[in-house]
């Protein structure tokens, strides 16, 4: 059966009937593509966990439920957990790489996952060598946890890299000849680009790409840039910053509608060689397979920063966030997993997780786990959302 694929696999590729027309990709590529495919549908194959209930705490070892709360996320984080558990990291780069982050993380969800009775678990090996590669947590009482959520994952990316820093983007166009390229198609090079310097576990998951058309109100010159990103972080309406309740497609809504930029604001246009006053609209171009949506809670003034108490609603099953990618995206749904939520003020708070497993919601408030039903996972507090597509 398996031999019957590759030869499949060499003869599509042989015959050339994979390649579209006008399609950039040489055959050796498309060559190791499949057969990466392969050897991925050989691992996956090999998947036989004997997993806990997961329903364990961990211990806070000093204002640590910011982190106590995103690790019971990226726990239920089922492809990632699976992932750690079995290091399958050890077989994607070189055993020369220190991956002492990585190890640690997998560690703590190990002790998560284990089939034996099992008391809190004590993250703080975790907690002394996040802090080592991060300086900047050291010494915060207060700490964000959709920060620590963006440095964790850049920093266990960086470990796990399977590209690595010898490797140089190959396929570099001139910049004459990549404006003259159509949008999708400079999309897809400015994503393959990324890939040749990024490509890890976490790239995999949580990666997608963000363009962002803006466009001059003096000559009507438009120009796209696309940035990759890792999570998107959503403004709640105003108005609502007292209480109120909005939903989450208002949130969207904001975040991707046409935005007015004064010139002063405005980076400068290509063909009036000045700033002028502009429009810019972001859109969704390519979607992640797991979407963390930050809910923008706190917003700084000049002398101090508010949080918005208002109740987002957001949909638990079937998110569709067609709207917001490009024209031909379609219908792209979510479901929700995981949810970050803080209570409290701006300086007096605290975090805890509402987490799905097979036998429904938990609530994980550091050390203590207690189930809660899908009724109570909408409140004012919901911070970070964790959708994986469906
Ligand atoms: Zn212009």
């Amino acid at each position: 059966m398996e031999r019957g694929l590759r030869a499949r696999c060499a003869a599509l590729i042989t015959h050339n009937t994979l390649q579209q027309e006008g399609a950039d990709i040489s055959q050796s590529i498309l060559y190791t593509a499949l057969m990466g495919l392969l050897l991925v549908a050989d691992k996956e194959k090999e998947v036989n966990l004997t997993l806990g209930s997961g329903q364990i705490g961990l211990c806070n070892v000093g204002n640590t439920c910011f982190l106590n709360s995103m690790v019971q996320c990226l726990s239920h984080t089922r492809t990632l957990r699976d992932y750690c558990l079995q290091k399958k990291y050890h077989q994607e780069v070189s055993s020369r790489r220190k991956t002492e982050l990585m190890d640690a993380f997998s560690e703590v969800l190990s002790d998560l996952w284990t089939t034996d009775m099992s008391t809190a678990v004590h993250p703080g090996n975790f907690n002394t060598i996040f802090k080592e590669s991060v300086p900047h947590f050291i010494g915060y009482s207060q700490q964000d946890a959709q920060e620590f959520l963006r440095f964790l994952l850049d920093r266990l990316h960086s470990e796990i890299n399977r590209t690595s820093p010898q490797n140089q983007p190959i396929s570099d166009l001139p910049e004459s000849k990549y404006n003259k390229l159509r949008e999708d198609k400079k999309a897809m090079l400015m994503w393959k680009h990324y890939l040749e310097r990024e490509d890890s576990k976490i790239v995999d998951l949580f990666a997608g790409q963000l363009k962002s058309s803006l466009r001059c109100s003096s000559c009507g010159h438009e120009s796209t840039t696309f940035d990759v990103f890792y999570d998107l972080s959503l403004p709640i309406p105003k108005g609502n910053v007292s209480g109120g309740r909005v939903s989450l497609k208002d949130c969207l809504t904001l975040f991707s509608q046409v935005e007015e930029l004064k010139s002063d604001n405005a980076p400068m246009c290509d063909r009036c060689g000045k700033h002028t006053d502009s429009t810019k609209k972001l859109t969704i171009q390519r979607f992640p397979k797991i979407l963390v949506l930050h809910l923008n809670r706190f917003s700084a003034s000049r002398f101090s920063i508010s949080k918005s108490t208002a109740t987002v609603s957001f949909p638990i099953h079937h998110l569709d966030l067609g709207d917001y990618g490009t024209e031909c995206a379609g219908k792209v749904l979510y479901n929700l997993y995981a949810i970050c939520n803080h209570c409290g003020t701006v300086h007096i708070g605290h975090y805890t997780a509402y987490c799905q497993q097979e036998r429904g919601w938990f609530c994980y408030n550091d050390s203590r786990v207690s189930p809660i039903s899908e009724s109570q996972l909408q409140s004012n507090q919901a911070y970070v959302l964790f959708y994986e597509m469906e």
